[in-house]
């Protein structure tokens, strides 16, 4: 099980010296004050530059220069071996074996409470096994890109990054392919099949759509869908499990979203994965869950500045987030969307209404700058990707 593989990050994090470590990892450092510093090896400082300043009292680091290159003990090992996440808490387990290792809080098996992650280590492996595999055959048909892209503004990096796939219209060979590998009672069991009556089983997600893997320490454990037709509703796999769960083992400020786009929308404009997506408003239990099991996380819920989101009372929402973020980009209030339908209330923008509007201003600014002041494309380009970014909000 998953369990026994975990090590207590944040016990890491606080324990474990970040002068020592920093001096294993071969910084070189200097005492000032109660602190010490280092030269930036993002700075590339050279010389007698030290903007680095590890912090002993809070057990961190931050380059004062860059402001890139800071962070706690986890991030200092990352960056300064370059590693990926799951190479770093494997680098941590073997240089540390000494260090007590306790499975991670939402695992813990006491925790009767913890409703929302237990499903992580609950899912059967074959399940896991099942979903690995239907990934594994997926891949990115210009149909679910071209939504990506053009819908919703989410770039190529992200659309990598976060390793999104589609299906469009393969099926058939999709079934073949899993029911060569897997005995069928096992695919429905797993939700990614289902039998209708007095027929052969089908597979689950039969419309185009787009398919988020929801890891957890480098680790498939779940998979949601989003069809591009939105008059079908989008079928849910059993036993969900929120996207982007290693925020939680990571961070101390966890931004909270409804919907994976939204969460994609910040990533993209923020350039920062400190976020999870709860595929919708969670219940009063879950959240009290999940406040209880990350205590000492601050979690900042984002949920869609519209009446569901309002109404979920029970949850502290970060009410002044959207409207800081829209005034940092010179809006007075936050748009709304033109209501086609007049039966329909006009819906306030959320994350990936800006992204859009962002991407947008940048198409038009590119597109004017070459046609009207005869730049050539790539000059039009580079000059909209400074005025743009001169639009960045200030944290
Ligand atoms: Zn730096």
């Amino acid at each position: 099980m998953i369990i026994n593989k975990l090590i207590d990050l944040e016990a890491f994090n606080r324990d474990e010296s970040i002068i020592s470590l920093a001096a294993r990892l071969g910084f070189d450092l200097r005492k000032s004050g109660s602190n010490f510093t280092s030269p930036c090896p993002v700075c590339q400082d050279t010389g007698s530059k030290r903007h680095l300043t590890f912090y002993p009292k809070t057990n961190s680091f931050i380059c004062h220069k860059c402001n890139q290159f800071k962070g706690t003990n986890f991030k200092l090992i990352q960056n300064a071996l370059n590693l990926n996440n799951r190479e770093t808490v494997k680098w941590i387990m073997d240089s540390f074996s000494n260090h007590k290792t306790n499975p991670v809080r939402l695992c813990s098996p006491d925790s009767h409470e913890n409703k929302i992650l237990e499903k992580v280590s609950s899912q059967p492996e074959i399940h896991l096994d099942i979903y690995q595999a239907f990934y594994s055959l997926l891949d990115l048909p210009d149909l679910i890109i071209h939504y990506l892209e053009f819908d919703r503004a989410i770039t190529k990096d992200t659309i990598s990054r976060f390793k999104l796939r589609g299906i469009a219209k393969n099926h058939y060979s999709l079934k073949t392919e899993l029911q060569k590998r897997f005995r069928t009672d096992d695919l429905i069991q797993s939700g990614i099949m289902y039998q209708p009556e007095g027929k052969s089983p089908v597979l689950r997600f039969n419309d185009a759509c787009v398919v988020f893997p929801h890891y957890h320490q480098g680790k498939l454990l779940y998979l949601s869908t989003r069809n591009l037709n939105f008059s079908i509703k989008s079928y849910k796999l059993p036993q969900q499990v929120f996207f982007n769960l290693d925020a939680l083992t990571q961070y101390k400020t966890v931004y909270v979203f409804e919907g994976i786009i939204n969460g994609l929308s910040y990533y993209q404009m923020t350039g920062n994965d400190n976020f999870i997506c709860t595929l919708g408003i969670i219940s009063e239990s879950q959240y009290q869950s999940l406040i209880r099991t990350y205590s000492d996380t601050e979690f900042r819920f984002l949920y869609d500045p519209d009446e569901a989101g309002r109404k979920a009372s029970y949850i502290r929402t970060d009410s002044q987030f959207y409207l800081k973020l829209f005034s940092s980009y010179g809006f007075k209030e936050i748009p709304l969307h033109q209501s086609r339908n007049c039966k329909t209330k006009p819906k306030e923008w959320d994350l990936n209404d800006l992204t859009i509007w962002l991407r947008d201003e940048y198409e038009e600014r590119a597109a004017l700058l070459e046609y009207c002041q005869g730049l050539s494309r790539p000059e039009a380009e580079a000059r909209a990707d400074i005025e743009v970014n001169n639009m960045k909000p200030v944290q």
